[in-house]
């Protein structure tokens, strides 16, 4: 048995990890039509207030495995502070096409980006997919004085280059000092058409249940960022499995036509703290293609069958309405890659099932489909 799992898992780590260099690279399988992408939606650099050059965005993506990262500086920090002062001769795309450059070499997409930072409302804003920092920048600097009025200004500048603008951690603790609350200035940004995604996860302030609930309403795409300003290794212990949290995109191909494809028609989920964040469809795609049942063995009292977890991520399941006829383990933890055999029995074990068919329904209580609202898994078995 045991050698029958070392073998599962080097297949699972050479089919789907073989660039990470982390001991424990993530690992989740693509989905029927759509290749599972990894990314990181939101990254500083030393370009703004980031403490690390672009070339180690690359580096630190490529350690860790992911496929996509943007670079998004802020537009309107430090950085013509820097140039000002004549410390760099550059403009404010110079951290992107560094980073480009770097991707390119290494096989990691890199979006070009920029974060658009004004007090709330409406707070931080990312543009994805833009061409040209400095033009944003200038739109949005004409109205310093007007954080609503900058920030419409920066934002139809971006829409103009084409952009994917996503509302940025809306519970950001700076910003919503006691409560996350959408206000009315969020309402004309979503109705003029802006708000294409929202930061459900932050790298900073983690989790919001309100941020997902209103992408859920709003149709937006589900987007988490690590908005990492220093390295990551500082805040994530990879040498015992930790991650940063990252967006999946389900992608018709593995370039930045594909991810943007995705993005407009919001195929995303959000991986973070051993949570799954995501559509009922996607993140129920994902499990069912990472949950593996086989060898299943029909007797009278009791019918028997293999679970493997063909994934990096643990999965707690519970017992979910349905399945009262039948007796399982109410609750169960998986762990990653793990592969273990589950036994049914009728309610009195000592006689028989005697039902002709029956549904084993669980709760995956860390695949979400909205807040406090887990995924249910069936699996239908019918005595042959
Ligand atoms: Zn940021």
């Amino acid at each position: 048995m045991k050698k029958k799992i070392s073998l599962l898992l080097i297949a699972a780590f050479a089919m789907f990890a073989a660039d990470a260099a982390v001991p424990h690279p993530i690992v989740l399988p693509d989905i029927d039509g759509y290749k599972t992408l990894k990314g990181d939606m939101h990254i500083h650099t030393v370009f703004s207030d980031g403490t690390v050059w672009p070339t180690t965005r690359v580096e630190e993506a490529v350690m860790e495995g992911l496929d996509v990262i943007a670079i998004t500086d802020h537009v309107d920090t430090r950085l013509q502070k820097y140039t000002n002062k004549g410390l760099f001769r550059c403009d404010r795309n110079e951290s992107y096409r560094i980073a480009a450059a770097a991707g390119k070499a290494a096989d990691v997409l890199v979006i070009h980006g920029g974060e658009i930072s004004r007090g709330m409302p409406p707070g931080h804003w990312n543009a994805l997919f833009i061409d040209d920092n400095d033009a944003i920048a200038a739109a949005a600097e004409k109205y310093d004085d007007n954080h609503v009025k900058a920030m419409r200004a920066g934002l139809k500048e971006a829409r103009r280059q084409g952009a994917f603008t996503v509302w940025n951690h809306p519970h950001w603790e700076r910003q919503a000092q006691n409560e996350t609350r959408w206000y009315d200035e969020h309402t004309h940004l979503y109705d003029e058409g802006y708000m294409h995604g929202i930061e459900i996860y932050n790298g900073f302030c983690g989790y919001s249940p309100e941020a997902h609930r209103w992408a859920i309403d709003h149709g937006c795409a589900l987007i988490s960022g690590t908005d990492t300003h220093k390295p990551l290794f500082l805040n994530i212990d990879y040498a015992n499995g930790m991650h940063r949290p990252v967006t999946l995109i389900f992608a018709k191909e593995r370039t930045l036509e594909g991810v943007r494809e995705a993005l407009d028609s919001r195929r995303t989920a959000v991986l973070a703290d051993e949570h799954v964040y995501g559509s009922e469809e996607l993140i129920g795609e994902l499990f069912s293609a990472l949950f593996e049942v086989s060898d299943i063995k029909y007797s009278e009292k009791k019918v028997t069958f293999k679970v493997v977890n063909r994934s990096s991520v643990p999965l707690f399941l519970s017992k979910a309405p349905g399945s009262e006829q039948v007796v399982f383990p109410r609750d169960m933890i998986v762990r990653p890659f793990e592969c273990m055999t589950m036994t049914i029995y009728g309610l009195d074990n000592k006689k028989p099932i005697g039902l002709d068919s029956f549904d084993v329904n669980f709760y995956v209580n860390n695949f979400l489909t909205e807040p406090d609202k887990p995924l249910v898994h069936s699996i239908h078995f019918a005595f042959p």
